[in-house]
């Protein structure tokens, strides 16, 4: 598909660095280029058709089959004309990922031939053999239809040869399978909420967008090395490997300048990404070596999601063509930075408002300060799910970690933002009040008059920072699907605006003038979420004894950690804003317990096998080695003499053989707790029972093998070490 011309240059490192020669076109010309959109659609269809698509997917309007079979076939036409000859619906199951099956575009002419055929039917929906989708039990085999249906709000997109078409995926009863549907019913929640709320301050909003800007953080590793490393291949993290002398002590990786072989693969993959509609923007170093962040403009939630998870395929394809391979995993390497996805995220109207941004009315600072405060109160009120909604086996790993956010789901709101809601929260009358801000800037209440709120205050340990116009929840995974933060999110959002207009309304109704019930209801609410505020240094001890103290979740177990999506309050919150039901969350919790399960059971399986067939057979033949010199020794010397040169091997032949031994040991011992582990019937208990028992000797054996690599010969040691890894030439 890709016109992109590359130039093969010669580097010392591969001898075969691809060089990006950049299309003659500028971005805006070939940006889209491959998207089904407002463009193409106005083009290829009907402009009555166009009418009604256009509503579907700027004003939520039901999708009316009728014009399906018309919307094909544009789309069809469009996608040959592009040398397009398959489609695919195209979804994200419960894994992280996505799925796609290709079917070609011919049937039978009935004169003997094919012709290009694709119908309404087929754009709309389909029933994929899915049966081996994550389900959690909710389809038993005589119900295991499951279908996937169209998304007209996310637009269809060529990826090679394939048109491909977003669409959510559901069970025959209705239940949602994927990430997308609960989203989207979400989004429609927090819309309508949010919508209500608006009109106490501006009538004409009829429609409330939630956006979100992820920020991808990403490792390379050369493409060679990495084949070399199998527990990189199987489990995406290195599972064993001694700190190299040099990592990010200096952090002279941050910002530096990108290396020339890594600038080559981003702007192929920018390009890439252009083509495809993703508004690529931002790129740079991070902390650790090989490690870099990729991030787009903000776009509508739904939208941006769709674009992160394809952003996710092209880094994998991408990297590729570059002799590389990017490693999405949140921890990938010990002892230095993990990666996450920064999800930005704000609500904004059809009218233009961006509402978590201060205004320059009084109005526009009061709707501001409801819009906050009710924010505040949906993550106090629900810290542990939010927790949950971005818990992982592998995200784990980088929570609590000392660079990482910890276990703890809290907010940073800045000094000004702290004035303005203990000022709120003291004031007693509406009369006006002054309070002095950074540059003495002066603040009234109800007349609050311009608000600068300084986003450079930031606090980089805060899991769900306020950045001057939008939340950061910064405690996202590098490989999470976006989706699982922002229906928590969302939804948590939407009800918590329901019930302040509720709150608000009864004091109206009593008789109390708007501003007035409003500001009442505001000081309330910032009394009652005051725990989740915290401005300090997330990464210290005292935080944890104090957050314990505030009552926010601490647990830091992950499969515990998952009960958060079964407490009551979550349940009638998922229900109430017609998000998900109780059936669902049960069946999703399953595929959690048992994802984590097998994550750790494959990590534990690769590292028992590369422990015994790679690491002892290597210390043992050092040492053999080592044994060797110190007989040979003998035949040269007196015995005496030959013992006391030989002093220090012999140590080392007693290191190696002591860390030997408890490797085989903790393996043992490890394999024995999973049989007892994997006869557990709840996927509950079983998980807890490989966080509790198989997690931490992981850790143990670990620690044995990274002390024999740094005492084997080098020559010896087969794996690729982490100074080899983690710094590209
Ligand atoms: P930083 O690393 O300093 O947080 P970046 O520029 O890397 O900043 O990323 C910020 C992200 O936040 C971008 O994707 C940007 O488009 C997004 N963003 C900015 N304003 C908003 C907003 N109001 N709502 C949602 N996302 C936003
Ligand atoms: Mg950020």
């Amino acid at each position: 598909m890709s016109k992109l011309r590359f130039r093969v240059v010669e580097t010392a490192f591969t001898k075969k660095a691809i060089e990006v020669v950049t299309p003659t076109e500028r971005p805006s010309e070939y940006y889209a280029k491959y998207v089904f959109n407002k463009e193409k659609m106005f083009k290829y269809l009907s402009s009555k058709v166009y009418q009604q698509l256009v509503d579907v997917i700027d004003n939520g309007a039901p999708l009316d089959r009728s014009i399906a079979n018309e919307v094909a076939a544009g789309m069809k036409k469009w996608a040959i004309e592009m040398g397009v000859t398959h489609y695919t619906h195209w979804f994200a199951p419960l894994t992280e990922g996505t799925a796609e099956k290709h079917d070609a575009f011919i049937e039978h002419d009935g004169k003997g031939g094919v012709m290009e055929e694709f119908s309404g039917k087929l754009l709309v929906q389909q029933e994929p053999d899915a049966s081996s989708f994550p389900n959690g039990g909710i389809r038993n085999t005589f119900e295991a239809r499951g279908y996937s249906a169209w998304d007209p709000s996310s637009p269809a997109f060529i990826v090679d040869d394939t048109l491909c078409i977003p669409t959510i995926f559901i069970a025959y009863t209705g239940e949602s399978l994927d990430y997308k549907a609960p989203l989207l019913k979400a989004l429609r929640t927090v819309d309508k909420a949010a919508t209500a709320v608006c009109k106490y301050f501006n009538p004409d909003v009829k429609k409330v967008i939630a956006y979100l800007g992820w920020e991808q953080e990403y490792f390379l590793v050369d493409e060679g090395l990495y084949a070399a490393r199998p527990d990189l291949l199987l489990t995406g993290r290195t599972l064993m490997g001694h700190d190299s002398a040099k990592n990010q002590q200096l952090e002279d990786h941050y910002f530096g300048a990108i290396p020339t072989r890594v600038a080559a693969f981003m702007k192929d993959l920018e390009i890439e990404a252009l083509k495809l509609g993703i508004p690529v923007k931002t790129r740079h170093n991070e902390v650790a070596p090989n490690q870099f962040e990729l991030a787009p403009i903000y776009e509508e939630c739904n939208l941006a999601n769709d674009h992160n998870l394809l952003i996710m395929s092209l880094l994998r394809k991408i990297s590729r063509r570059h002799g590389f391979r990017v490693l999405l995993h949140e921890k990938p390497f010990k002892g230095i930075n993990g990666s996450g996805k920064h999800n930005n995220w704000s609500l904004g109207t059809d009218t233009g408002i961006l509402l978590m941004a201060p205004g320059k009315t009084a109005e526009d600072n009061l709707r501001f300060v409801t819009f906050v405060v009710n924010t505040l109160m949906a993550v106090y009120r629900h810290n542990g799910l939010l927790k949950a909604a971005i818990s992982s086996a592998t995200n784990a790993h980088r929570l609590g970690a000392n660079e990482a956010p910890p276990a703890i789901i809290s907010s940073f709101l800045g000094k000004q933002l702290t004035q303005v809601l203990q000022h709120i929260e003291e004031s007693t009358t509406d009369d006006l009040v002054t309070l002095a801000g950074k540059q003495g800037m002066k603040l009234d209440i109800p007349q609050i008059p311009e608000l600068l709120i300084d986003n450079t205050d930031r606090n980089r340990t805060s899991p769900f920072a306020f950045t001057g116009n939008r939340f950061e929840f910064r405690a996202v995974g590098s490989e999470a699907n976006c989706a699982s933060a922002m229906i928590a999110l969302n939804a948590a959002v939407a009800e918590q605006l329901t019930l302040f207009k509720h709150d608000v309304d009864e004091l109206i109704e009593k008789g109390e003038p708007k501003i007035s019930a409003i500001l009442d209801i505001l000081r309330r609410y910032i009394k009652i979420c005051k725990p989740i505020h915290f401005d300090g240094n997330g990464y210290s001890e005292e935080w944890r004894m104090e957050a314990k103290k505030r009552g926010l979740d601490c647990e830091t177990s992950v499969p515990v950690i998952f009960d958060n999506y079964l407490k009551p309050e979550t349940i009638s919150m998922f229900e109430n804003t017609g998000v998900m039901s109780e059936k669902e969350l049960e069946a999703r919790n399953e595929v959690k317990w048992e994802t984590y399960t097998k994550k750790i059971q494959i990590e534990a399986r690769v590292l028992g096998d590369l422990a015994m067939n790679h690491i002892i057979p290597i210390a043992t033949k050092y040492q053999s080695e080592l044994i060797d010199n110190v007989y040979k020794l003998q035949g040269i010397f007196d015995h005496n003499k030959a013992i006391k040169l030989s002093s220090k091997n012999i140590e080392l032949i007693e290191d190696i053989a002591k860390h030997t031994q408890y490797i085989k040991e903790h393996v043992d011992t490890m394999v024995a707790a999973r049989k007892i582990a994997n006869k557990i019937e709840s996927e509950r208990e079983k998980a807890i029972a490989y966080h509790d028992t198989i997690a931490p000797a992981l850790d143990e054996i670990r620690y044995h093998i990274d002390k024999l690599e740094l005492i084997v010969d080098n020559q010896m040691w087969t794996l690729p070490k982490y100074r080899e890894l983690l710094f590209i030439r």
